[in-house]
């Protein structure tokens, strides 16, 4: 057993809207001091990026989960992906419309189907007979955030790496994708090796637009510049985000890895995310 353990956090890239971001901080916090609970108790890093993306999708505060916002079509439409990086187990959702927490749907799907991803009809079939929560009145639960000033796109994607104490490697992402997306649009945040990756070397949930971070594959992008490049976390991590400024995208990344090493790069106006250093340390920040 490792004594190491270490948790990144994120509430999504870009921060636009001129508001406080107080609620969110308290928010981030609170979850962070949750999750260096649940590692210090000894629990695996697959139910620690579990419960704490669930509440980061309940909390209404991000877009993901409660706080996510209709595409054109006035749909709610959501993906998440969660990986364990022990042993490369994997489950996605993409597109899943009327349930409370889409990243319960993507470990289902790992935990319970021969599977790693369900998208659409099949994904809600999937998840009510899984008997997962059902979200009652879409006009009543969703309090999408409003578009925060004239851009076509803006994120807030949620998600959480973490390494456990005894050396396991896990990561989930869940979002309701940008706003103004068209109806079937999936991003990056389901797509494994895309805006989530979990494996021996490196833990990685992204978050900005998704187009960049599919077509850069960033998440594994990340691991194979360590595993085959030889580079450090923080290498690893800019370097990945680099190549997204370079195609003139815009978000930003979490990491942990085997070592508790931590990385949170991002080149957009603001991330929001908390970290858990292995002494102990939890910081929350937003610019
Ligand atoms: N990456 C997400 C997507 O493109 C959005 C976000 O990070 O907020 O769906």
């Amino acid at each position: 057993m490792s004594k190491s353990y270490a948790l990144l956090l994120h509430g999504g890239a870009g921060v636009l809207a001129p508001r406080s971001y107080d609620p969110e901080r308290m928010h981030m916090r609170e979850l962070a001091e949750a999750g260096k609970a649940m590692l210090e108790a000894g629990d695996a890093a697959l139910d620690v990026v579990t419960e704490i993306v669930r509440r980061l999708e309940a909390s209404g505060l991000y877009v993901a989960g409660k706080g996510a916002s209709p595409n054109k079509a006035g749909r709610y439409e959501l993906d998440a992906a969660i990986m364990d990086g022990s042993d490369r187990r994997a489950g996605s959702v993409a597109a899943l419309t009327g349930f409370v927490s889409p990243i319960h749907a993507a470990r289902a799907v790992m935990e319970t189907t021969p599977h790693v991803m369900l998208a659409g009809r099949g994904a809600e079939s999937f998840a009510g007979l899984q008997e997962l929560e059902r979200v009652e009145s879409v006009n009543d639960y969703y309090t999408p955030a409003a578009a925060p000033d004239d851009r076509a796109i803006a994120t807030g994607t949620v998600g959480c790496v973490a390494l456990d104490t005894s050396g396991r490697l896990a990561a989930a992402t869940s979002t309701g994708g940008t706003l103004n997306k068209l109806e079937g649009r999936v991003g990056d945040s389901p797509i494994l090796g895309a805006g989530c990756w979990a494996d021996e070397h490196v833990a990685v949930s992204c978050t900005g637009q998704g187009e960049f971070f599919l077509r850069r594959a960033t998440a594994k992008d990340i691991s194979a510049r360590m595993a085959y490049g030889r580079q450090s976390l923080a290498e690893a991590a800019a370097g990945a985000i680099g190549d997204i400024g370079g195609m003139d995208g815009e978000g930003g990344v979490i990491c942990v890895d085997s070592q508790g090493g931590l990385a949170q790069p991002f080149n957009s106006p603001g991330m929001k995310r908390a970290a858990v250093y292995p002494d102990g340390r939890i910081t929350v920040e937003i610019d």
